[in-house]
């Protein structure tokens, strides 16, 4: 049994993760300042005595004794990290650097949720780790891209520095149950609006592609990586490979929730990349890790998910 701090644990992605670390026997130490996450989504864990909730904001420091720690704070989609700029370079570039600074205390090993992000609007196709990216440091995505591509070099400082046992993995789209309503991504616009029969709004003619990977496949990414030992520290590409554009996947919603909804399209934001695949020869062959969940089981589940939060609201 370890003692493992999830930062960001209340959101999307890491309340899925609390879940695992659970499961496999371990303490848990849940900490989430609720900006994008909900109770909701831990709310069955509260009763679990391995399981403890902390209120508490990672641009404050933050002491525990802990073996690992899953740094995942901050608000992933574009809406709401645009919502307060420089909250969100806040929460990465200090979050990460409480978190360095208590793995090294205790001597834990520390994983940064990285993402596809540091490759910007990727000129190499699909992506490989040793692409630098091409980022636009003074655009309306910065304040994420940036600040995650800040938060890997204060990684990779520490564990050359310090000498402190790092893990980078870089997450490319992931979609699943516990997705906020309200996050503003595609895969959640879409579904919702086609459960109500609402225009699905693509932004650009829907010419841009992207890869979605199921959370459950993601987790398990997430947990090999940490558990995987010193000799492979990353950063490595987490996501699943199969590409679709954007226009088909709006089509293919509509398909799978039997619905009437129309396509409009809408003003492209500024820097949304053109195209996004993981290359993930890395993570197969360090980690043995590949997505197995096929993207219509995913869909129908997270559809099944948002169906049953719209009834929920109504
Ligand atoms: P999310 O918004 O659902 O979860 C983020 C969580 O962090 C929320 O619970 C939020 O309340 C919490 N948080 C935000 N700022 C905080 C702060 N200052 N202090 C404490 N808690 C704070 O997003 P998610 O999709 O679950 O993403 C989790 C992590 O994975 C993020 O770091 C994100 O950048 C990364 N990531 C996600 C994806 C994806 O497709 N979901 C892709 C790439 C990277
Ligand atoms: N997008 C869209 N309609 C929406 C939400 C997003 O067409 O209602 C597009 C967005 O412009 C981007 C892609 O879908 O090209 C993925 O957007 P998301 O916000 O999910 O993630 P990211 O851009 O960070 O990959």
């Amino acid at each position: 049994m370890k003692r493992i701090l999830v930062t960001g644990g209340a959101g999307f992605i890491g309340s899925h993760l609390c879940e695992r670390l659970l499961a496999d026997g371990n303490d848990v130490i849940c900490l989430d300042n609720f900006f994008t996450g909900s109770k909701d989504n831990i709310r069955h864990l509260l009763d679990d005595n391995h399981f403890e909730l902390v209120r508490h904001d990672i641009t404050k420091e933050y002491f525990a004794e802990v073996d690992q720690i899953y740094n995942l704070a901050c608000p992933a989609s574009p809406p709401h990290y645009q919502y307060n700029a420089i909250k969100t370079i806040k929460t990465s570039v200090l979050g990460v650097l409480h978190m360095l600074g208590l793995a090294r205390r205790c001597n834990a090993t520390i994983l940064q949720a990285s993402t596809s992000e540091v490759y910007g609007d990727p000129k190499v196709h699909p992506q490989t780790e040793d692409y630098w990216g091409n980022v636009n440091p003074i655009g309306v995505r910065s304040c994420y891209d940036e600040g995650k591509r800040c938060a890997e070099t204060l990684m990779m400082d520490y564990h050359r520095q310090n000498n402190v046992d790092t893990r980078i993995v870089r997450i490319f789209n992931t979609y699943g149950p516990k997705m906020a309503v309200n996050d503003g991504r595609v895969v959640s616009n879409f579904i919702i609006q086609a459960l109500q029969n609402k225009d699905l709004t693509i932004y650009g003619d829907g010419s841009q592609t992207r890869s979605f990977c199921y959370v459950s496949d993601l987790v398990e990414g997430l947990v090999r990586m940490m558990n995987n030992g010193q000799n492979f520290i990353g950063p490595v590409n987490l996501g699943n490979p199969c590409e679709r554009s954007i226009l088909d996947f709006a089509k293919y919603i509509i398909e799978l929730t039997n619905s009437n909804s129309k396509i409009v399209f809408k003003e492209l934001p500024q820097d949304d990349p053109v195209q996004r695949k993981p290359d993930i020869t890395l993570a197969k062959k360090e980690l043995d890790w590949e997505p197995v969940v096929d993207i219509k089981e995913g869909l129908m589940k997270t559809i099944e998910y948002f169906s049953s939060k719209l009834k929920e609201v109504q």
